[in-house]
């Protein structure tokens, strides 16, 4: 299994069936043998540094129906809530003075906020803090929407594949919704010059080895600037209410692959992993990650984003928690800095 490990950290590239043997194959020697050389390709493009995103989720209103996620339609039990425009640059403006210089709006797919809407807030912005990078991650939107995104002023834009599989996307889904729409999304967002990040779960239900090898070569394939993925957590109150969680150990695994497939993707060590281990995000960043991103948005709207139970918006996982968010980082031999922290193409 190591030398497959030498020669992924070689060519950055695998077979499909040799990603399947290394991830059927994972076992804690090979963790360590995998992480340093992940560490050593980041610390090679990055230096020690992790950037910080400053993430506000400005709405849990969502027509969609994911079947694993908090703030699907169905789900009643769901407080929701939006932030005013108003609300959303007081986030903005706390989070400036703190050092972030990327902000991600984040919600539901929420009809209220029209183009006009989303475009009049990307332009305040934008305005107001000509020096950060604007993410957005407001789900799948038609060509002319991310169109006028862009043009309005938004840099970046996250929308996670889910799974490259098309049969298990459709379990994870509603019957409306189908890969290839999102995927036509991540291709016209980067057709349009957005830096693009996609990305998936690990251990959503009925995942099985070959499907995250899939998730790998999709990855490889469309050369996103950005790949978010963190373990499935179940929440209550959503048909996968009973199913287990995805691994730490999976996920750090996973990571370590993407640093290596993708040497200078943007890699958050992200909230879920942080939820299922209160050292998850340090040990995401020593398996390979090079982004974390604190929760922005006002303390009294956190506990109504959730998207899985007992999702972490405490401590390091918030904004408040910067001082200890550094002094982690610190310990591990990495620190935080004030900048945009765009992509570095490593190749
Ligand atoms: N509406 C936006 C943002 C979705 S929330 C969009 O469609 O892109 C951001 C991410 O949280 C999702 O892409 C999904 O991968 C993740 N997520 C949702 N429910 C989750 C759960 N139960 N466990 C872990 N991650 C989850």
């Amino acid at each position: 299994m190591k030398a497959l490990i030498d020669k992924l950290a070689r060519e950055h590239i695998l077979t499909r069936n040799e990603l399947v043997m290394l991830i059927k194959n994972r076992n804690p020697d090979l963790d360590s043998y995998l992480f340093e050389q992940a560490v050593a390709v980041r610390r090679r493009i990055y230096g020690n540094d992790i950037y910080i995103r400053g993430l506000i989720e400005f709405t849990n209103y969502c027509k969609n129906d994911c079947l694993y996620c908090g703030i699907r339609r169905s789900n009643k039990g769901a407080a929701r809530y939006r932030l005013t425009d108003e609300e959303i640059l007081n986030c903005c403006k706390t989070g400036y003075e703190m050092g972030f210089r990327t902000f991600v709006l984040q919600g539901g797919d929420d009809a209220y906020y029209n183009d006009e809407r989303i475009c009049a807030l990307i332009r305040t912005i934008k305005n107001r803090y000509p020096a950060c990078a604007l993410t957005l991650s407001i789900g799948e939107k038609s060509y002319s929407s991310c169109r006028a995104y862009f043009n309005a002023g938004a840099d970046r834009y996250l929308l996670r594949h889910e799974t490259a599989d098309d049969i298990h996307y459709k379990k994870l889904h509603q019957d409306e919704m189908l890969l290839s729409a999102r995927k036509q999304c991540l291709y016209n967002l980067k057709a349009i010059g957005f830096q693009v990040g996609c990305g998936f779960m690990v251990g959503s239900p009925f995942q099985t080895a070959s499907h995250l090898a899939e998730d790998l070569l999709f990855i490889k394939d469309f050369e996103p600037e950005m790949v978010g993925i963190g373990p499935f957590i179940p929440h209550h109150d959503t048909p996968f209410a009973r199913e287990p969680a995805g691994t730490l150990e999976m996920t750090l695994f996973m990571l370590a692959l993407i640093r290596l497939l993708l040497p200078g993707v943007l890699l958050p060590s992200t909230t879920a992993l942080g939820t299922i281990d209160p050292a998850g995000r340090e040990l995401g960043i020593l398996a390979g990650a090079n982004v974390i991103m604190p929760n922005l948005s006002p303390p009294e709207v956190r506990e109504k984003y959730l998207l899985y139970d007992n999702k972490s918006c405490q401590g390091e996982e918030a904004a408040e928690g910067l001082e200890d968010l550094k002094k982690s980082m610190d310990k591990i031999g990495c620190r935080i800095v004030v900048d945009r922290g765009d992509y570095i193409d490593g190749s």
